[in-house]
């Protein structure tokens, strides 16, 4: 099997003992990538002087006898809103298309410190805005475990990647579903931090008090591994959270005896395709084989796509619309030609710098935040926020972990959803409260439907317990019958 095949957990033991080069793997990886990239359309820019640079770097330093960081040698790829000096970070829009960022964002220190390989940026929906990767001025990822079908999104780069092998581990955003979504599609698994645990400088924001970084891996002990590197605490994310970062690999071995997982009822409703609700099921089965005990709970609002449908996007897009004032043609990026006047520069660049689903989200969250409707639209979404809120407070009183579907259907086609944002929006309904609640949620393959299609489930936390979702997650994928 080839280099590019393995995990980082697999390959740091061999990199370690000298038996293995970083730059023999770099290039491993990067040759695939180059072979399978035309077809996927994962990566929006490939590194490859940069990347073999590194990989050298790290082999000249163990040579010398040097001590080297968590991940040295390893391949990792960024979705193109995380900002690495010196380079492209396009958000996958238009009106970022040539920016350069000027600084590197914190996690991308940190994978530096760890002496990480970064490879390049994978392709993702403009700005994060999407489910399915189709949104982005680079033109479609398509998901590898089935090329007409979409990799899931807005991380679809990231996801698709790591299942084709392209890259050893990847890093995506999760605003409302972004990691979580775009693994359970393409079979790999996908970890939403508890907001604060991952800074957010140089993530380029969508909607603030929603986003968090986060691993897309192809196993549990990656995720828990990448993980390690790049949370932590950092003054120049003023919502970050201050607390030890605990060693997660350590914990992954100490299984779900006496955890006790919660099934609540809204996430099993009409709308969930029959097979998935049978793989979730039959994954609840396995946890409490391993010791798990399993108890029914309610997430009357949480779970209730009215609700949490209608709160996320309204309170995301009314964030967004803020977020994006920036991106006015004077100081980053794409600016339009020929126009007359500060009115019409800000005009014609903004029509002609952002796709169609960005434009539709910044009138909404505009709209939603004028003087006449803020009380009926965005006062209303943060009241809901609290109720969200209380509804999992509620329920991890009497667990430790929920146990999830991650979508209600599989991946779909490309071109499938794209005429009706509304239905794209539906996909989200396990996803979305999640991030307004701040919990921390993994998704975890958990079988196939019989047309071959990767399942997944999803396991949430109390903020800062992603230690239990790690543990839980890895039975999981011990347990999870070979398809
Ligand atoms: N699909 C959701 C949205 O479009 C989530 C996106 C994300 O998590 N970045 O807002």
């Amino acid at each position: 099997m080839g280099l590019h095949t393995f995990r980082a957990h697999e390959l740091r033991p061999r990199l370690q003992a000298g038996e293995l080069g970083a730059e023999e793997l770099t290039r491993a990886v990067l040759d695939h990538l180059g072979a399978t990239q035309p077809a996927i359309n994962a990566f929006i820019s490939i590194d490859h002087e940069g990347a073999l640079a590194q990989a050298r770097a790290v082999d000249q330093r163990r040579a010398r006898g040097e001590p080297l960081g968590a991940l040295a040698g390893i391949p990792v790829a960024l979705k193109d809103l995380i900002c690495v000096r010196g380079g492209r970070t396009t958000c996958g829009s238009r009106i970022l298309e040539d920016f350069v960022a000027p600084y590197d964002a914190t996690v991308v220190e940190k994978l530096r410190a760890a002496d990480a390989v970064l490879i390049g940026k994978t392709n993702m929906d403009e700005f994060a805005m999407g489910s399915s990767t189709e949104n982005s001025h680079f033109g479609p990822t398509r998901n590898p475990r089935a090329p007409d079908r979409v990799p899931g999104g807005s991380s679809g780069g990231s996801a698709a990647a790591v299942a084709a092998d392209q890259t050893i581990l990847a890093l995506g955003s999760d605003t409302g579903g972004s990691v979580r979504q775009p693994a359970g599609y393409c079979g790999v698994v996908g970890l939403k931090p508890t907001y604060g645990r991952v800074s957010r400088y140089g993530l380029v924001a969508y909607a603030s008090s929603l986003d968090q970084i986060g691993p897309l891996t192809k196993d549990v002990r990656d995720a828990a591994l990448l993980l390690g590197v790049v949370a932590g605490h950092d003054p120049r994310d003023a919502t970050s959270v201050d607390q030890p970062v605990p060693d997660y690999e350590a914990v992954l071995s100490q299984g779900v005896k006496r955890l006790k997982v919660g099934l609540a009822r809204e996430h099993f409703g009409p709308g969930l395709d029959g097979q998935i609700r049978r793989a979730v099921e039959a994954a609840a089965g396995r946890l409490e084989k391993e010791g798990a005990e399993l108890v029914e709970v309610s997430l009357p609002v949480a779970g209730h796509a009215d609700y949490c449908i209608g709160a996320y996007y309204l309170i995301a897009m009314t964030e967004a619309s803020a977020n994006l004032a920036r991106y006015d043609g004077v100081r980053y990026g794409f600016r339009a030609e020929g126009t007359r006047g500060l009115q019409e520069l800000y005009h014609q660049t903004r029509s002609q710098g952002f796709g169609e689903e960005v434009k539709r989200r910044i009138m909404l969250g505009t709209y939603a935040l004028s003087a006449g409707y803020y009380d009926a639209y965005y006062l209303k979404a943060q009241q809901v926020r609290t109720l969200i809120r209380r509804d999992f407070a509620r329920a991890f009183a009497a667990c430790d972990l929920l146990l999830s579907p991650v979508a209600p259907t599989t991946a779909f086609r490309l071109g499938e959803q794209l005429e009706d944002p509304l239905q794209m929006y539906l996909n989200d309904i396990y996803t979305v409260s999640v991030n307004l609640a701040g919990l921390p949620g993994i998704s975890v393959p958990a079988g196939c439907a019989a047309d071959g299609l990767p399942i997944g489930a999803q396991l949430l936390a109390a903020p800062l317990q992603e230690e239990n979702l790690l543990r839980a997650a890895r039975v999981l994928e011990q347990t999870t019958p070979p398809t």
